[in-house]
This record gives C-alpha cells, sequence and structure tokens, in this order.
C-alpha cells in the first residue's frame, strides 16, 4: 500500500460503545456505537475522516478554496467550511434545496464558520457549481473542489482506515472482537465503499450494510463498487468488486431525502431514550429505524453483535424545518 498525503485533525480512534438497554428492549441481537459523531470540526461527523485526506491534497495542489456542494442542511458543507476555516483557506458552498427562512442548523454553522454561500436550484446545481468553480478560478482564488459527500477515492480511502481502526480497538472494546454486522448510513457512497476496501485489505470478514436514505439500491451497488476499486487502485492496490458484493437496504426511503417521517421519529426518540444517543433527522435517523426494522423482523440472530456506525449530523436536529415534527 503506497502512503497518501493526510493532515491528523480528527479525534482518533473514536469511541465504541455498548448499547444494552436498547438492546434488551428490542429483544435481538447485541448492539454496539462506533461514535463518529466524535470526530471533532465543528461537532463532528463522518466527514471530518474524508477531509484529513481532502485538505491534505487540496494544500499539495497549492489550493486556496475549498469548493463544494450539498444540500441545504449538508453536514459535509458545515464540516468543509470548518476545515477551510481552520486550514486557511476559503470556502465556497454551492447549497441546493428548499432555502430556509431563516438559518438554523448545519446552514447556520455555515455562515458562522465563514463559509460564502451560492445558491442554486436542484436542477442546476451541478452547473452552478461548474461556474462558481470556474468563476474562482478566473479570478486567481485556486480553488479545489471537493465533490458531493466528499466521495472520491481520496476521501474514501479514509473509510479503509477507519476499518483498520475498527480492527485495531475492537477486542479491547466492549465488543471484544470484531462485529459479526456494521450497519450504517448511505448516500454518496464514500464511506461504504471505502468500509469495503479495509475489509480486504485488512481482513474484516463481517458483513457491511449501508441502508440507503436516498438511492436505490441497484445504482448505489454499482457506483460503491467502481468507487471502491477505485479507491484500492488509489492506495496502490488492485482489488475488484461485484455489485452484488456491496450490501445495500433501500427500503427505508421513506418521502425522500431529508423527508423525516414517522420510522425516524420513533427512532431518534428510542436511542435518545433508551441511551442517550442523539442521532440525526437525515442520515442516522433513518438509518438506525431500518436498523430498528430488521431487528423486528428476524434479520439477525440473537448471539449476533451489531456495530450500529453513527456517521453523525447531529446539528441537523435544530434546523427550523423539522421543529414542528419533533416537538411533542
Ligand atoms: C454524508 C453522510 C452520510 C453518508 O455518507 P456517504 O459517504 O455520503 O455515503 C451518512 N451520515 C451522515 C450524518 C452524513 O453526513
Amino acid at each position: 500500500m503506497i502512503s497518501i498525503p493526510r493532515i491528523r485533525f480528527a479525534h482518533l480512534p473514536t469511541p465504541i460503545e455498548s448499547l444494552p438497554k436498547l438492546s434488551a428492549l428490542l429483544d435481538g441481537p447485541s448492539i454496539y456505537l462506533k461514535r463518529d459523531d466524535q470526530t471533532g470540526l465543528a461537532l463532528g461527523g463522518n466527514k471530518t475522516r474524508k477531509l484529513e485526506f481532502l485538505v491534505a491534497e487540496a494544500q499539495a495542489n497549492g489550493a486556496r478554496t475549498l469548493i463544494t456542494a450539498g444540500a441545504v442542511q449538508s453536514n459535509h458543507c458545515r464540516q468543509t467550511a470548518a476545515a477551510a476555516a481552520r486550514f486557511g483557506f476559503d470556502c465556497l458552498l454551492v447549497l441546493s434545496g428548499e432555502a430556509e427562512s431563516s438559518f438554523s442548523g448545519n446552514l447556520l454553522l455555515d455562515d458562522l464558520l465563514g463559509a460564502q454561500i451560492v445558491w442554486a436550484s436542484k436542477e442546476d446545481r451541478d452547473q452552478v457549481l461548474q461556474n462558481t468553480f470556474k468563476a474562482a478560478w478566473d479570478s486567481g482564488k485556486r480553488p479545489y473542489l471537493i465533490p458531493y459527500g466528499g466521495s472520491n477515492p481520496t476521501g474514501a480511502a479514509s473509510y479503509a482506515f477507519a476499518i483498520k481502526e475498527l480492527l485495531d480497538q475492537a477486542g479491547s472494546s466492549p465488543l471484544s472482537g470484531p462485529p459479526d454486522w456494521i450497519v450504517f448510513a448511505t448516500s454518496s457512497g464514500g464511506t461504504q465503499a471505502g468500509m469495503m476496501v479495509g475489509a480486504r485489505l485488512f481482513g474484516y470478514e463481517g458483513k457491511i450494510l449501508g441502508i440507503s436514505v436516498d438511492v436505490p439500491a441497484e445504482k448505489l451497488q454499482h457506483h460503491v463498487a467502481n468507487l471502491a476499486a477505485e479507491t484500492a487502485g488509489f492506495l496502490g492496490e488492485s482489488v475488484s468488486f461485484k455489485a452484488e458484493e456491496v450490501l445495500v437496504d433501500d427500503t427505508y426511503l421513506g418521502g425522500g431525502y431529508g423527508v423525516l417521517g414517522p420510522p425516524e421519529i420513533e427512532s431518534i426518540r428510542l436511542f435518545a431514550q433508551s441511551e442517550g444517543v442523539l442521532l440525526d433527522p437525515v442520515y442516522t435517523g433513518r438509518a438506525s429505524a431500518g436498523l430498528v426494522d430488521l431487528i423486528r423482523k428476524g434479520r439477525f440472530s440473537r448471539g449476533e453483535k451489531v456495530l450500529f456506525w453513527h456517521t453523525g449530523g447531529t446539528p441537523a436536529l435544530f434546523a427550523r424545518r423539522y421543529h414542528d415534527q419533533l416537538e411533542k
């Protein structure tokens, strides 16, 4: 494996906790939590790991501005804005979706962190992103483009190393050994692709199940398999992945991206009230609702160890758009 540039600023290793009360309530497998909501960098989340490599690459390229895009309540954009502030870049964020009547949640934080926001409709977000990049380039801002969700081989590589971290810590953690399952929220696929590369390179033999929050399973499986192969290549390893090997469940798409429904609300309350753990309305709320449903349907056996990988997102709990539904 070749070594790639990295700036170490994430709080690692993130802790592993057991969730005994939740496990007893659901009367299924033993449930554990990997706290990537606590990776540091302006309230944490899975993008912090990716940014350790993306920011290092931007620096190596002599960039002065970080540009990325996402939804109004994007965690990726908030964490990119924080990384830009910390490492001395300007930050341009192209945000799409229903504009909020006033800044709250991640959007409030983007502004506090000094990012400049460019609004776009969902349909022309790609075009606006390209135009924004070109204008920044032409005016000498030396922009570096981070893709949606930080999901290119550079960003995804971070989750290969996260699997190594898990294997190194598992024996002396509450898990006392590798979990049988890793379950988590998947969307732009970088997290899952990186985990699959890590499993192959470092020898994790359990299952890696992504609960899709917005993309049909077949599409995501192909995308993740390709990205995983590219990521392995980026690390100097030749590994191929078949789409069928990528485990994605798209049963829980509900009302679509960012739409909070009864399953997410139930699961957010369940984790909060049984274990004092805060999830988020868009990603971990949905993925955990899927996990809870799969446990109720008997998908896991009682002796199995299931690690729910908390990918962050809690600032979106404070987005005004979710208040009415989250309030009792
Ligand atoms: C971005 C994000 C994900 C999805 O990760 P991908 O690598 O895009 O699949 C999951 N959870 C949270 C909280 C996120 O912000």
